[in-house]
């Protein structure tokens, strides 16, 4: 989400509903779980933006994660280069 979740808000890209799913997990933990299945687009009622990914997503939103990219366009080599560009401009 382009901004900060409110208590029982569900993600239209990960299914989360903030205030439930994050009760046993933490986020990170969640988002794991979330790339590690593919980072499938959960929402059936708003629409999958035509270039979106997940991965992708989760790094321009500044959110670390802990699995390999998977990918068919994205290397994990493009992946540290955008997260190391990323940290020299904080
Ligand atoms: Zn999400």
């Amino acid at each position: 989400m382009p901004y900060p979740a409110a208590r029982h808000e569900i993600c239209p890209s990960c299914g989360t509903q903030f205030g439930y799913d994050d009760c046993a997990q933490t986020h990170r933990a969640l988002r794991n779980a979330w790339l590690e299945a593919g980072g499938p687009w959960f929402s059936p009622v708003q629409r999958r933006p035509d270039d979106w990914n997940p991965f992708l997503q989760v790094i321009a939103a500044g959110y670390e994660f802990d699995v390999p990219v998977r990918s068919p366009w994205i290397k994990n080599t493009v992946i540290k280069v955008l997260t190391a560009g990323a940290a020299a401009l904080l």
